[in-house]
């Protein structure tokens, strides 16, 4: 169990591996290399404290290898992936768009994947056992995507998170495809708003 300390003082606790680099934690998006469940917050310190106090929650195991990520592309920007039941809680504002079911064992192989297909570079498949190493198991519409997943096993039943990160991140939450194997960070992105804001 770790609490994870943001910029603005505020915490949140999540359950996780005790070697995760939590820099780059991310309430709503895969950001964190190995598995990283949101339990509380965020909120102060204290409070953090408290809750773990009284109640106690326990550990817990996940599949390090062979995870389901689901990513959606909307407007031109690819987002992080996100776990299949935090997707599945999202509102209908953040459900839009085409959607993907990847097989990978590390959400930054999955974005990486498909970033660079939808950016049209050499050497991925749109479907099944790719080069690098992803599956990629569909596409369609969420609703399509959380049935497929549900097929290969995943809880589908939705969890909702605050949209909450840690401030000091310097990971994106999305990218630009811009095509002929290129893309960028949008400057609305929440890491760069961080770089590019005036110093307080
Ligand atoms: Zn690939």
């Amino acid at each position: 169990m770790r609490s994870c300390q943001a910029g603005d003082g505020s915490c949140v606790v999540v359950r996780t591996g005790v070697h995760d680099d939590l820099g780059t934690y991310d309430s709503l998006y895969e950001a964190v290399t190995t598995p990283c469940e949101y339990l509380w917050g965020p909120g102060t310190l204290a409070d953090a404290l408290a809750w773990v106090e009284a109640q106690r929650p326990e550990g817990d195991e996940a599949p390090l290898l062979d995870r389901l990520f689901v990513l959606r592309y909307c407007d031109g920007i690819l987002y992080l992936p996100q776990a299949v039941p935090v997707a599945a809680g999202l509102d209908s504002e953040r459900a839009t768009g085409t959607w993907y079911l990847i097989r990978a064992d590390s959400p930054h192989d999955a974005v990486n994947h498909q970033r660079q297909k939808l950016a049209g570079a050499d050497g991925h498949v749109a479907r099944g056992y790719c080069g690098c190493p992803v599956e990629a198991l569909g596409e369609g519409q969420l609703p399509d995507v959380l049935t497929m997943a549900a097929a290969e096993g995943a809880s589908v039943t939705p969890i909702a998170v605050p949209d909450t990160r840690v401030t000091m991140s310097m990971t994106p939450r999305c990218n630009r495809i811009l095509g002929n194997g290129a893309w960028d960070i949008p400057p609305d992105d929440p890491s760069m708003a961080r770089l590019f804001a005036a110093p307080a």
